[in-house]
């Protein structure tokens, strides 16, 4: 593969062929894709990408896959211009990226999944799994059974019901550990370890991983060629947060775009924020906790990028904030009140922390500021029980509607 040249240690460097490894045998480090950008310079442009396919595919140049065969239609998701909440929280150029309507599960999780699973099939797999806080179980259980693969999924027992129910549907072996998403993942690498199968985010992290950089390159190409002035978005194991980063310092190298990569402003759930804490207590290691919040999809107590994400932040003046349960549901309300889409729980933070930032005055009123909505509300509906209004009961009668929904005073 010419574009690749090796995968290589986060921490010391050290160089190992492409395989589906992803930790280094001397420290224990992260193993990350090492590409070789003079040779993807030489064959990337705007138009080739434009004219490709409308998938996240039109970027297979700065992916590690030569032949793209599982989740052809994810990504290529829509960047809306958010007046109204923008007005709100005085923004004049504020945009949601609408990952909530990814394909086929409605989560950012189907970039990463389609990225992971088309390598897998290169590898020569015939089975997936993964370890999941829920969409990540979701998105992998359809691409395999799209895809004839056999898969395994290992979630927490206490998931929201609708997100265990999207898992169950495409039929694959639905394993519901008792404990956290760290229990889990504890249990999934020492299956991994044993088994033969392709956990996407544990052994074939390094290219899963990879696939979230298309949320930096659509956006780039979708405000023009441009990168925006600040970004917010959500940090659950911190790889979506630093790949955003990553995606916008490459299409800088390979001369895609001339601007300099945005602020990463990063969100998480007070009940579950390590990364938070490490950042402001300006540490560079994580202390891990227990879970405590209704922002499952992002509860993640031990997170393996949190010390790279905290880099990130620093590293392009950025910032983190947290957000109370009561605080994630008025970031939901607000966002569907404003823009009319429906956010999961993780949405709802992202909303909170950049209604915080914008109070706090982090952003300049004419910057370009993009929220990433990374999960649909329709899976996690259970949450707002209690919050919302109630529908207005009447019976079939234009009498009953005048006086209970309009309010007139009718004879009888
Ligand atoms: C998984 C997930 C994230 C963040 O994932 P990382 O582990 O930080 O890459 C964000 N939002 C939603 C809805 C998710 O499912
Ligand atoms: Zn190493």
């Amino acid at each position: 593969m010419e574009k690749i040249k090796a995968l290589k240690c986060k921490e010391c460097g050290k160089e190992y062929p492409v395989e589906p490894i992803h930790v280094c045998e001397f420290c224990f480090g992260p193993l990350e894709i090492e590409y070789d950008y003079d040779y993807i310079k030489s064959i990337i442009s705007r138009e080739k990408i434009e004219n490709g396919p409308k998938s996240l595919w039109r970027y297979v140049d700065l992916l590690p896959v030569d032949n793209p065969t599982v989740g052809l239609s994810a990504g290529f998701t829509p960047l809306i211009k958010a007046e109204k909440l923008g007005e709100k929280l005085g923004l004049k150029n504020l945009y949601i990226k609408d990952d909530s309507v990814n394909h086929p599960t409605l989560s950012f999780k189907d970039r990463v999944v389609a990225v992971a699973l088309s390598k897998a099939k290169e590898f020569g797999f015939d089975t997936a799994a993964c370890a999941s806080t829920g969409n990540l179980a979701n998105s992998v259980a359809a691409n395999a059974a799209a895809s004839g693969m056999n898969c395994y999924v290992f979630i927490p027992a206490n998931l929201e019901t609708n997100k265990i129910i999207g898992s169950l549907v495409f039929n694959p072996t639905v394993v519901a550990v008792e404990g956290n998403y760290d229990d889990v993942n504890r249990l999934s690498s020492e299956v991994a370890n044993e088994f033969g199968w392709a956990f996407v985010n544990i052994n074939v992290r390094p290219f899963y991983s990879e696939g979230s950089k298309t949320l930096a390159f659509e956006v780039a190409e979708q405000l023009g060629w441009k990168a925006p002035d600040a970004v917010v978005a959500p940090l659950a194991s911190g790889s979506l947060y630093t790949k955003i980063w990553k995606g916008f310092n490459e299409l800088r190298t390979v001369g895609l775009i001339s601007d300099n990569p945005p602020r990463m402003y990063g969100a998480q759930a007070s009940g579950c924020s390590p990364i938070y804490k490490a950042f402001k207590e300006g540490r560079d290691w994580i202390k891990p906790e227990k879970p405590d919040t209704i922002a499952k999809s992002i509860a993640i107590g031990n997170p393996a990028d949190g010390p790279y994400a905290v880099k990130v932040a620093k590293e392009s003046n950025g910032d983190m904030e947290i957000a109370t349960n009561e605080e994630i549901i008025e970031g939901i309300k607000l966002l569907a009140e404003t823009e009319g889409i429906f956010t999961e729980t993780a949405g709802g933070t992202t909303i909170a922390v950049l209604k915080k930032f914008a109070e706090m005055g982090a952003f300049d009123p004419e910057e370009v500021v993009v929220a990433y909505i990374t999960g649909n509300g329709y899976k996690t509906m259970e949450v707002l029980e209690g919050h919302l209004n109630t529908p207005i009961h009447i019976k079939p009668s234009l009498h009953e509607f005048k006086e209970k929904v309009i309010g007139e005073k009718v004879a009888k």
